[in-house]
């Protein structure tokens, strides 16, 4: 902490991305910005180079698999999965081939050209702008430190060489960096770079590790030794802490532990208000794998299962056959729950067997889900009789995304009901009673949901694309974050009309999009008569708390207050205020 005197507390503030208080020693570790010697090379050595070379990716493979054996014997076989990344970059042809080609074409030792192969390589991913390729990069450095480590003969370096309990503080952390670390040594760790969804972000939530990320400065501003209190919930650090905040600190660490014990005691009861309306309060899913995690999570099944991550990245978009293993594995699962399966969900550019000329400038107004669907009617019809065979074997729902058209919900179920006849022509067994439902996320649906309700049996509200295509603010773009308001009156009045026009009808509504996690906004969503939340995994516990601690009446009248209000801040603050009142204790931590 340099210039600080030595007892005055420094608070400095970053991203809270795993949960939980520690308190001890710092170790700053500063990562060896590898110096890679450079060094001409004959024609004549090129082959002792190719071997060396090999040798070292030989052996980083090694090093990897013998990572991903110790996290799946110790975390767990899903987070173990972001090594197969790692694995796949030490065997990439396209970086390799361009380091041997570099290295007859240059004359320079292997690990100079590999270097800056590398380097290249990930400068390229990080100028797109994608959080998958983000990773990717640091993916990427990881494995070529490995490989540059063993190739100058370098012992490896890793940070479980603490003899006692510290917090770590690095600029960042590789994935293998933190999965390597002692629980017994390291209280928690800060890093300057990431963000939420880093892979070390995600293995620390795995460990049960508090992490703070996106702390800048961190490693100038702290020094070894220096003592500190890492708040894991808010993102914030505290060096030097004082009595009075360590008191504050012990009490409300405390608290989370009553309150994550409280929630682990409702894991088995239903999501019923207080007056005994009950919440249907299901989770997202995009992959099979994540069900372990909704089911322990005590979820009613699946509430949105977004197909689309089984067609990306590969030249032929999945089989029925494929397709439809995927579905009734989710529907056998989910039993006695349901599983309501989401229709493909992306734009041309995604599917890799689509022409390039399906690029488009403005892909959130183009061509995609259903338009892209309706357009494709092959395609669509593979997936649809996948999704009817896999209704054979649970409570499989389906519904479509992004409708903005009653025709095309007429297009899509009349192309469900062909679907039907070849699958009956064929004697394969389905449920000839599938419930059909669309989403609402475009306002035009919101606004004719009274005529969308007489094509299918329910809606999910996708508040994601309806708040951005509402406020026509991009839900990705940060510069116009502030504007983006799930609690624009405009907002409400679209949940507000859908949800009448639904029940009006017989009809039963759901929201999946994120503002269904909110616990701040359950007493509001509840009011405005929303019947299933399907929420992200993590936050099933507390939604059904929330739901638990609410009164159904008291929701509709605050709704109704809320209704005539003019000001997004005014009505969320009330939303709050009456969900802080009602469940107090999930609010202070
Ligand atoms: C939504 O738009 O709210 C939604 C759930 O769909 P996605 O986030 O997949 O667009
Ligand atoms: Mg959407």
């Amino acid at each position: 902490m340099g210039a600080a005197p030595a007892q005055e507390e420094l608070i400095l503030q970053g991203l809270g991305v795993s949960g939980g208080i520690a308190e001890s020693d710092v170790v700053v570790h500063w990562q060896d910005e590898e110096e890679v010697p450079m060094r001409d090379i004959k024609p004549e050595e090129i082959p002792g180079e190719i071997a060396r070379f090999e040798a070292a990716l030989i052996a980083t493979r090694q090093e990897l698999l013998e990572i991903q054996q110790r996290i799946a014997g110790g975390i767990g076989a899903a987070d173990a999965s972001i090594f197969d990344a790692h694995l796949l970059v030490v065997e990439d042809r396209t970086l390799i081939d361009e380091a041997l080609r570099g290295l007859e074409r240059e004359l320079h030792n292997i690990e100079f050209i590999f270097h800056k192969v590398a380097e290249k390589y990930c400068r390229t991913l990080q100028a797109i702008d994608d959080p998958y390729l983000q990773e990717r990069v640091v993916d990427i450095e990881d494995v070529t430190r490995r490989v540059i480590r063993h190739l100058l003969g370098k012992s490896r370096e890793n940070l479980h060489k603490l003899d006692r309990p510290h917090i770590i503080v690095a600029r960042n952390l590789t994935p293998s960096d933190t999965a390597l670390i002692n629980r017994q040594l390291v209280r928690g760790f800060v890093t300057e770079q990431g963000s939420r969804t880093s892979h070390s972000a995600i293995i620390a939530r795995s460990l049960g590790i508090p992490a703070i990320v996106a702390l800048s400065g961190a490693c100038s501003k702290l020094t070894t030794g220096d003592h500190v209190l890492l708040d894991g919930y808010s993102g914030r650090l505290i060096a030097n802490p004082g009595e009075q905040t360590r008191f504050e600190y012990g009490r409300l660490e405390q608290q989370k532990v009553e309150v994550k014990h409280l929630l682990e005691a409702i894991r088995e009861t239903t999501s019923k208000t207080r007056d005994g309306r009950h919440i249907v309060l299901s989770a997202n899913i995009e992959l099979p794998s994540e069900l372990d995690a909704v089911l322990s999570a005590g979820a009613e099944g699946v509430g949105l299962f977004r197909t689309e991550f089984l067609f990306l990245n590969r030249p032929e978009p999945p089989g029925e056959d494929e397709q439809y293993e995927a579905y009734r594995l989710v529907a056998e699962r989910c039993a006695p729950h349901g599983v309501i399966i989401r229709t493909l969900d992306v734009g041309g550019d995604k599917l890799m067997h689509l022409p390039d000329s399906m690029r488009e400038d403005n892909p959130f107004l183009g061509c995609r889900a259903i338009r892209l669907c309706l357009g494709e009617p092959e395609l669509f019809k593979t997936q649809l009789r996948a999704i009817l065979r896999a209704s054979a074997h649970g409570n499989v729902r389906l519904m479509y995304p992004m409708v903005s058209q009653l025709g095309e919900v007429r297009k899509a179920n009349a192309l469900l009901a062909e679907c039907k006849d070849e699958l009956a022509a064929k004697g394969r067994a389905f449920n000839p009673d599938i419930e059909t439902g669309t989403m609402i996320e475009v306002p035009a649906a919101a606004l004719i949901a009274d005529q969308l309700a007489r094509e299918v049996r329910f809606f999910s509200i996708g508040t994601n694309d309806l708040i951005q295509y509402t406020m026509a603010v991009d839900r990705g773009n940060d510069r116009i974050a502030h504007l983006y308001q799930p609690t624009h009156p405009s907002v409400l009045r679209l949940l507000s009309m859908t949800a009448e026009a639904a029940h009006r009808n017989g009809l039963w509504v759901g929201i999946c999009g994120e503002v269904a996690s909110d616990i701040h906004l359950t007493p509001l969503l509840l009011g405005l008569g929303i019947d299933e939340l399907s929420v992200v995994t993590a936050a099933v516990p507390r939604v059904k708390k929330a739901v638990q601690c609410l009164d159904s009446n008291e929701c509709r009248e605050l709704a109704d207050r809320l209704r005539g209000m003019d000001d997004p801040a005014g009505i969320e603050a009330a939303s709050c205020e009456h969900a802080r009142q009602r469940y107090p204790e999930l609010f202070d931590c």
